[in-house]
């Protein structure tokens, strides 16, 4: 049964820009909600952000589970890591359990994409979910991201070290020096991906978390030191301390960026 009132929502993702929306948000609209789709293939550090944040705003996160988990929906997808093109999880673990939560009520839904950025926004299969904007509306880009997180205390998430998205361990968006930041910060968490992959399979396709390169090769020392010395080089030619292009930089190593993350997991 559908409830009468508005209801407000901000989705988040552990990430840092729904984040600061939640911050932004938390005395401008009067019952906002916080709803976290919960993968459970999440890293330790987005959990502890999750509990901090949830200290902050002094009112509970909500925590959405899919009812079947990952491995479940790989078996349904006949073994198919999800990929960019075939991105089934973020449907299964992410958006079915929202819109189930949801149900027929008129939600607001906010959305921390900023007005710096080039992706689109979620497409509700539901009518009765409005997605909106603030930061694009405020015209808020990378740095009041960062003056937002940096004066409410709540910094950045700690995988920032590493990673530049939230999202799942073994995210097929990673770069590769984010898939050897995860091995170096989380070893058992970088075995249990490579434990999914299948490289010696027929075709391959499908069945490593990137198309180039299985996490079996990727774990070579030589390839590893490869890959940082091409990471410092891009970092060497932003050293004029400029941090807002240099997490630019980081962010678009990816083979395929014409295939942007969605905004349900990493923002
Ligand atoms: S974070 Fe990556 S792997 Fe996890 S649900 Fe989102 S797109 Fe899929």
């Amino acid at each position: 049964m559908s409830r009468t009132k508005l209801r407000h929502i901000v989705s988040l993702s552990g990430g840092k820009d729904s984040t600061a929306l939640s911050i932004y948000l938390r005395d401008r609209i009067q019952d906002v909600e916080y709803v976290f789709s919960d993968t459970d293939k999440e890293l330790p550090e987005t959990y502890e952000y999750l509990d901090k944040l949830e200290a902050y705003l002094g009112q509970p996160i909500v925590r959405l589970k899919s009812e079947q988990g990952f491995d479940h929906w790989l078996k349904i997808y006949g073994g198919y890591l999800p990929s960019a093109r075939m991105r089934w999880c973020t449907k299964m673990l992410k958006i079915r359990p929202f819109e189930q939560y949801i149900g027929e009520d008129e939600v607001n839904m906010y959305i921390g994409i900023r007005a710096d950025e080039n992706r689109g926004g979620y497409q509700p299969s539901k009518p009765n979910i409005h997605p909106i904007y603030p930061f694009v509306e405020a015209g808020y880009d990378l740095e009041d991201v960062h003056r937002i997180l940096e004066e409410s205390g709540i910094s950045f998430p700690a995988y920032y070290s590493w990673l530049t998205r939230s999202g799942c361990y073994f995210c097929f968006y990673q770069q590769r020096h984010e898939w050897i930041g995860l091995k170096e910060n989380h070893p058992d968490l970088f075995e249990l991906a490579k434990s999914y992959e299948k490289p010696e399979a027929k075709d391959g396709l499908g069945y490593t978390w990137s198309e180039r390169e299985s996490l079996e090769a990727l774990d070579d020392p030589a390839r590893q030191a490869e890959i940082k010395q091409k990471l410092e080089n891009r970092k060497q030619a932003v050293r004029s301390g400029d941090s807002k292009k240099l997490l630019h930089i980081l962010g678009q190593d990816n083979d395929e960026t014409d295939l942007l993350p969605c905004s349900f997991c990493h923002i």
